[in-house]
């Protein structure tokens, strides 16, 4: 079976309005396909990590208080299969933290006013994820349609799976509507 990424998340409460962010913010290099080929299959940290952040606070001011922001980083990194010791959590934030206030001209690191981290092997051990990838089954030519895990057990006539590596597949609003396709399939067999 292929897998989805693994995330490495961090979230920061950051003291002071942060200008140079906006709600969704990239941060790549210019070696984008070396970089995504490499990444999801070594056993060890990203160098350089790409990484996505979001500040809801930027649309929503309610999501921090006062002259603050709440900062979501987001890095994929690989998954327990390929890199099974998280020893360099902190390494590994610490660069993200040190390289995103460089780019943004913002010192971040003497304002966090609250951390929290998530490495592959607390995915796994919070929300049982499988080998702490992040959004389960992907979605390959050979996992879509009739080759992904049916929503019925073949075995157990009264078993149905509903989630994100079953049909129809990974992500929030897929997820949502596969609990509509087994609730009506439960009616319907019902
Ligand atoms: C960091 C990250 C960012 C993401 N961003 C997005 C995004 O922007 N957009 C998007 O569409 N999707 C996103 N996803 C993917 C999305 O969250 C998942 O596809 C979706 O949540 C899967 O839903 P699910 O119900 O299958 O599983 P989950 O949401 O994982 O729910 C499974 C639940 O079962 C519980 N559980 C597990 N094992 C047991 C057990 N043995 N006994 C009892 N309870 C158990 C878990 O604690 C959990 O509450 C993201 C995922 C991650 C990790």
């Amino acid at each position: 079976m292929e897998w989805t990424l693994a995330p490495f998340t961090v979230y920061l409460g950051v003291k002071g309005k942060i200008d140079g962010l906006s709600h969704h913010n990239y941060f790549l290099g210019d070696n984008f396909k070396e970089y995504a080929d490499k990444i999801f299959k070594s056993s060890v940290s990203p160098e350089k990590a790409y990484y996505y952040v979001n500040v809801s606070s930027k649309s929503d001011p309610d999501c921090a208080p006062e002259g603050c922001e709440n900062v979501f980083i987001l890095c994929p990194v690989p998954d327990l299969r390929f890199k099974k010791s998280w020893e360099d959590t902190e390494a590994l934030t610490e660069y993200i933290i040190d390289d995103l206030g460089k780019r943004i001209g913002y010192d971040i690191k003497n304002n966090i006013m609250t951390k929290v981290v998530l490495n592959p092997t607390q995915w796994e051990q919070n929300l049982n994820l499988y080998k702490g990838s992040g959004l389960d089954l992907a979605h390959g030519l050979k996992q879509v349609g009739a080759f992904r895990p049916a929503n019925k057990d073949e075995e157990f006539k009264n078993l149905y799976y509903v989630g994100a590596s079953t049909t129809p597949g990974t992500g929030l609003p897929i997820v949502v509507i596969s609990s509509r396709l087994v609730t009506e399939r439960i009616l319907k067999d019902a």
